[in-house]
């Protein structure tokens, strides 16, 4: 049986989340054929796993302006009101699922099926290097069907949006698993919490938090007012900088981000009885024991000391699967693992300093371009290590990358 995948000016989008979704747009309105894989059963699903989450930034700068057009041709209201920050579960429901449910999104979304790898039909990762010649290859990928039957399917250009929530790092010093982590992975959560709908595991019990990013802050925002409504919670906030900044940001337009901060900066300054926060620390080893885990915590002077807790939460960061593409000439950065062209784009627009997120744009198509012809890492996952990712400039990366390539051919 002939596919849509067969014939030339086929794409293939991996991931549904909103910068897939909207790349789908984008492409269809360009005359491509489309198929979009989602390893989920649904669409969002990264979005949905972090649903209790408030964004920080408002409608108006979540949705593109071809999602509220397709929405308005269609008859769906459009999510509002603009200056409103909706929660992820508010993402998922009110945008990218009408989104999907347009019959032209809909007969191309394939959801529970998970892309495996994808390579160019003929062509090693180190022939034909750097070269045009590659792009008169299509693309292979390796499928996993909802039943898991692996098959492989073509196209001529792909896009990779797979994001990286859910690809978590791990707690060990210098990123790498501490000692007896992969041990204890069970007493292991790598995911933000609700910790207000599951409030029955988390009280009472003795918790060590990991991280000092918004998602960490979050994490400790939760497990303060916990500790507050159950006492007998304890809370080992571990925190690698000595002096952490919390990524304040001067002057914060963004409201809910400076609160997190300031709660951040509160509970480091004060004694809050059961909340304990430990800077300068890192995680050296871990080990189960008859009363829990036991986790010994390095302080820079190299002092050891050693606690008991019944759970950790680690939210050390997040970083995509690039393992997808490794049979592909991607040029990635060696201190981001983002594609080298943004990556160095992105650094360079920070300059000395940590830059502010909402100060990111998209820095035009050519820099979106890896040595693989017709390949793009787009969304959450071209930014690598940098948190400063915005729905706003993924939706600016598609527009860039469907205005190079308005018809197919
Ligand atoms: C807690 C949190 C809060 C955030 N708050 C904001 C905010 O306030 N404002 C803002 O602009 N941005 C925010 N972001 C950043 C960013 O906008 C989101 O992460 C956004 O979801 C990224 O969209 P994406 O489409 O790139 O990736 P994702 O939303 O992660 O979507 C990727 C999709 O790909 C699927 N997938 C993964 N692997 C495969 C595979 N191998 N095959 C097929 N499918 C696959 C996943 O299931 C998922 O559906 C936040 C991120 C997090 C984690």
């Amino acid at each position: 049986m002939t596919t849509a995948a067969d014939e030339p000016g086929h794409v293939a989008i991996l991931g549904a989340g909103p910068i897939g979704l909207d790349a789908a747009l984008a492409f269809l309105d360009n005359g491509w054929s489309a198929t979009v894989y989602e390893s989920a059963a649904t669409v969002a699903a990264n979005v949905t796993s972090w649903g209790h989450i408030r964004l920080f930034t408002p409608w108006s700068m979540n949705v593109s302006t071809r999602m509220l057009a397709r929405l308005q041709t269609a008859g769906v209201a459009p999510p509002g009101p603009a200056e409103y920050c909706p929660t992820g579960g508010e993402l998922a429901e009110q945008l990218l699922g009408p989104l999907a449910e347009l019959p032209e999104l809909a007969a191309i979304i394939r959801s529970r099926t998970r892309v495996l790898a994808i390579a160019r039909a003929g062509l090693l990762k180190h022939e034909e290097i750097g070269s045009p010649q590659r792009g008169s290859r299509r693309f292979r990928l390796l499928v996993s069907d909802p039943h898991g039957v692996e098959r492989v399917e073509h196209a001529d250009l792909a896009l990779d949006c797979t994001g990286s929530y859910g690809q978590s790092n791990v707690v060990g010093d210098g990123g790498i698993p501490a000692p007896g982590e992969l041990g204890v992975a069970d007493r292991i959560t790598y995911q933000i919490p609700d910790v207000g709908r599951e409030g029955g595991k988390w009280a009472g019990r003795r918790v060590l938090l990991v991280g000092a990013g918004k998602s960490a802050q979050t994490a400790a925002r939760d497990l303060a007012e916990l500790v507050d409504s159950r006492p007998s919670t304890r809370v080992v906030w571990a925190v690698r900088a000595a002096d952490p900044d919390w990524g304040e940001v001067p002057d914060d337009p963004l409201p809910q981000r400076q609160e997190l901060v300031e709660m951040s900066q509160r509970l480091h300054a004060s004694a809050v009885p059961g909340m304990q926060v430990r800077t300068g620390v890192v995680i050296d080893a871990l080990r189960e024991s008859d009363d829990g885990v036991v986790v010994a915590l390095r302080s820079i002077t190299g002092d050891v000391e050693e606690i008991v807790v019944d759970h950790i939460i680690a939210l050390t960061g997040f970083l995509g699967d690039t393992s997808l593409y490794r049979q592909l000439q991607v040029h990635e950065c060696y201190a981001t693992a983002a594609p080298m062209n943004l990556s160095a784009a992105l650094l360079a627009a920070a300059g000395d300093g940590p830059a502010d997120c909402l100060a990111q744009a998209s820095h035009g198509v050519d820099v979106l371009r890896v040595p693989e012809p017709n390949f793009f890492v787009l969304g959450m996952k071209s930014y690598g290590r940098n948190s400063n990712f915005l729905l706003r400039v993924g939706y600016e990366q598609v527009d860039e990358v469907a205005g190079a390539y308005s018809r197919p051919g």
